[in-house]
């Protein structure tokens, strides 16, 4: 079950956690204003409403994950976002991401391998609020090509190499930004795509994710 309501308590948890990720070093003050707007609660199961605000990820159906919140910042800081960017995003999982960068102003394209989690998206309502965010159920490493090129790329599961067909999908001069597998932790990459196709990386920190997985799950 989940509640929709945003109470005192929430907010005042909420605005701890942003002087927390302020004191970690995120310092994009449009990541941080709309993750304050964003009532992280919505996002789960009201069993977890007490302890939403935490800095933590917390399993979502389907044996997967909502992002942990620094996670979410370090990942949107790191993309740049402009108001009407286009957003490709692999892994919609809890949509709480997702809704970050549709907050944020962006045109979000967000891609789902496990049905159950896709099919969540019809009956949740607070996405209605935000009417440029695009749902498909399909396997990320394809991306989207009729959509495509797209101004950023977000990769929100642990990635086994870089994907050619999503630097495909990029277009000249944008980012990706990708957890890529070293064993058992993943470094966070920013790829920066060249006129000529290839593309720049800069390395930085190390992060968890669950797997990204190829071909799509019922
Ligand atoms: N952004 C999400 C993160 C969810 S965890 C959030 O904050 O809630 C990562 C998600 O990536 C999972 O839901 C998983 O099912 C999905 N995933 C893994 N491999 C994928 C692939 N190849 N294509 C699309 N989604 C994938």
């Amino acid at each position: 079950m989940r509640t929709f309501e945003d109470r005192n308590t929430h907010k005042g948890l909420r605005n701890q956690l942003i002087k927390l990720l302020r004191e970690k070093g995120i310092t994009d003050e449009n990541v941080l204003e709309a993750m304050t707007t964003i009532p992280r609660h919505f996002f789960l199961d009201s069993a977890f409403d007490h302890i939403a605000y935490e800095d933590r990820a917390f399993p979502i159906a389907a044996d997967q994950t909502i992002s942990q919140p620094y996670t979410v910042a370090y990942q949107t800081q790191l993309l740049e976002i402009k108001k009407s960017d286009k957003v490709l995003e692999i892994g919609t999982g809890s949509i709480y991401q997702t809704t970050i960068l549709a907050e944020m102003g962006a045109w979000v394209y967000t891609i789902e391998r496990q049905k159950k989690l896709f099919e969540e998206q019809k009956n949740y309502y607070f996405k209605r609020k935000y009417h440029n965010i695009k749902f498909f159920y399909g396997d990320g490493f394809e991306g989207l090509k009729t959509y495509a090129p797209f101004d950023k790329i977000i990769i929100t599961a642990a990635a086994p190499f870089i994907p050619p067909k999503l630097v495909e999908q990029l277009k000249t001069g944008g980012f990706m930004v990708i957890p890529v597998d070293e064993g058992d932790a993943q470094r966070m990459m920013r790829l920066t795509k060249q006129a000529d196709g290839s593309f720049t990386q800069q390395m930085f920190d190390q992060f968890s994710f669950v797997p990204m997985l190829t071909g799509k799950n019922q």
